[in-house]
Formats: structure tokens, sequence, C-alpha cells
């Protein structure tokens, strides 16, 4: 008597047949992000006591920053890493915002910020970046965070950013002509200026204006969540359209 070896039912086939070509088309080995995928830190201006630009009680500029990293986070996550340096209504030091995309060794940098009434319009940005190494840490800011002694062979913390400036002003020009490219913008500046948040980013760094609150004016929430969505939006696409000149 021959023994036969039983065939295998159908549901056991299909599932053979299925992680086999899984294994060989390599995608049960696909990392949690795709290797072209970059680390892009957000990095929400103000928060705690800082409130930034002044929205009368209900929406600060603290809290602008914060709901506009979260969409850029949102649409930017399935296909990079993307970190906030605050995803609270917690106040930072400078350095500490610069600290974080240092140690994740990020790509780039975005710190986000909103103009205010009447300097602006809903329809202008501005992008900065950091171009003066002995910039002087204005009398009675904090310097909560700050490192005080470093080593005689490393620069020194504030002078990080100043190494990329070059990378971080080309940044802030694809990310003009992008943003330019939206139907979000009228008007769109870029400039170098001092910047206290980025001096210790050790990467390409921006910071980027969007967006014009009214102190004291109360908005139409709707309104609101309209115009952070198309702020986002064109924010996300922006920085995709940035990354192949950032990412090695
Ligand atoms: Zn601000």
């Amino acid at each position: 008597m021959v023994a036969i070896k039983p065939l295998p039912n159908l549901r056991t086939r299909l599932l053979a047949s299925l992680l086999g070509f899984l294994t060989l088309t390599g995608l049960l080995l696909l990392p949690a992000f795709p290797s072209q995928a970059a680390v892009i830190v957000l990095d929400p201006g103000h928060g705690g006591n800082d409130s930034g630009a002044d929205r009368g009680n209900k929406f600060a500029e603290k809290q602008f920053t914060l709901a506009l990293a979260q969409k850029i986070a949102a649409l930017l996550e399935a296909r990079h890493r993307v970190e906030l340096t605050r995803t609270a209504d917690v106040q930072m030091a400078p350095a500490d915002r610069a600290a974080v995309a240092n140690h994740l060794g990020a790509d780039l940098m975005i710190s986000l910020h909103a103009a205010v009434a009447p300097y602006c319009s809903d329809r202008t940005a501005a992008v900065y970046y950091h171009i003066d190494e002995r910039l002087k840490i204005p009398f009675g800011s904090s310097s909560k965070g700050m490192p005080t002694e470093l080593d005689a062979d490393q620069p020194a913390w504030n002078q990080l950013q100043i190494q990329h400036q070059h990378q971080s002003q080309h940044l802030a020009t694809t990310l003009k002509q992008s943003l330019g490219d939206s139907d979000t913008f009228d008007s769109i500046s870029v400039s170098g200026i001092p910047l206290v948040p980025l001096m210790g980013a050790d990467l390409p760094a921006v910071l980027v204006e969007v967006g014009c609150l009214h102190p004291a004016a109360s908005t139409d929430p709707q309104t609101l969540k309209q115009q952070l969505d198309w702020f986002a939006a064109s924010l996300a696409n922006a920085i995709e359209t940035a990354l192949p000149g950032l990412v090695p």
C-alpha cells in the first residue's frame, strides 16, 4: 500500500502562494518607512507661557502653530518620519528645539510661525533662514536649556546652523517656489535674518510664517480650519518638493 500524501486544502495553498509572492517581491522585508524616507522635524513656534501673537484667549499663535504642524505631519507621515518638537502646550528653550532635530539626525527642520495683522494677509507667507552667527541673545531672554560649557574642538551651539546656511537658503528658495505654485499664496518673501530657534540646528533649517492672526478678533472656527488645511497642504507639498535636494 502506497501512502498518499494528502493535498493541502485550498486555503493553505493560497496562503503559501501569497507568502511566496510577498517574499519574492521583498514586501515582507520592508521597513516601517521606504528607504528614501526622510526625517522631517516640524517645530511649532511658542508654547506654554509664550503664546506668541495672541488671538484673544481662544486661538493664540502657539495653538495655530501646533495645529498646523499636526496637519502637515498627517499629510507626510505615510512616506516619511515626521517628528514635532512639541506635541502639547509646553514652553521650550530655543536650543532644545534644535536639539530634537540634531538628536534625530533629521534631514530638515521647519519652525512654524504666524504673522500678525496688520502687517500680513491670509495670502502672504514668509520664509526665513538664519544668517548672523554673531547674534547676541537679547537681554532678559531665557537661556534655560542652552549649553554653557563646550568642547574646544566643537563649534559653539549657536554657530551650528551657520555651517548649513547655503543649504538652508536653498531650502528657503525651493519652498518659496513651490508655495508660489500653489493657489494658497499671492506673495512669498525669502529673507536671511538672525533666528534664535534655528541657530543651534545642525542641519538645513528654515522658519516659515503663514497665516495672519488678528489679535482679539474672533474667527469662525470653520474658516480657520479651512485656512489651516490649505496652509498644511501647500507646506507638505513644498516640503516634498524640496526633499530631493536635501536627502543624500
Ligand atoms: Zn511666532
